[in-house]
């Protein structure tokens, strides 16, 4: 395949860093491309238009330090919950728990809330930054409540 940009090199496939900007944050993924010898114009092959899709989300959601789409499954099925308890739960449609699933990008406040109601450690940390906004003590006495592994 001839390269579109300077028509004069071939394009030859490599696996390379891409550079991407999702909702204002910039990062970088690894996979195939298509690079010109020549002229060093990158393209991402058809047949790979998907899955560089998604390496791209996963690159985002790294990037932005939101959970993965597997992190999401393991977090429901570690309260053994199906999608529609899950949902429930959450307070968020059943759509939205299957999407998230099959790796469509949930936003930041979804990702805030399967984390606060799914993840013992991030719910203590959030009580105690409410905490520190009210201007409230925190207690750490060892009668606490815990959430033990
Ligand atoms: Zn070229």
């Amino acid at each position: 395949m001839k390269c579109i940009e300077c028509g004069k090199g071939r394009m030859l496939r490599k696996t390379a860093r891409t550079s991407h900007e999702v909702r204002g944050i910039k990062f970088e993924v690894e996979g195939k491309v298509l690079v010109c010898p020549q002229c060093g114009f990158q393209a991402i092959p058809a047949d790979l238009l998907s899955e560089h899709g998604r390496l791209v989300d996963e690159g985002y959601r790294e990037a932005a330090g939101l959970l993965s789409a597997d992190e999401i499954l393991a977090a429901r099925k570690s309260l053994g919950l199906n999608q529609l308890e899950f949902a429930k739960y959450l307070g968020v449609g059943e759509a939205s728990v299957k999407r998230w699933e099959l790796g469509a990008l949930q936003d930041k406040s979804s990702d805030d809330l399967i984390r606060l109601k799914t993840d013992p450690a991030y719910a203590q940390k959030n009580l105690e930054e409410v905490c520190r906004r009210l201007g409230r003590p925190i207690s750490k006495v060892p009668q606490q409540v815990e959430c033990l592994a």
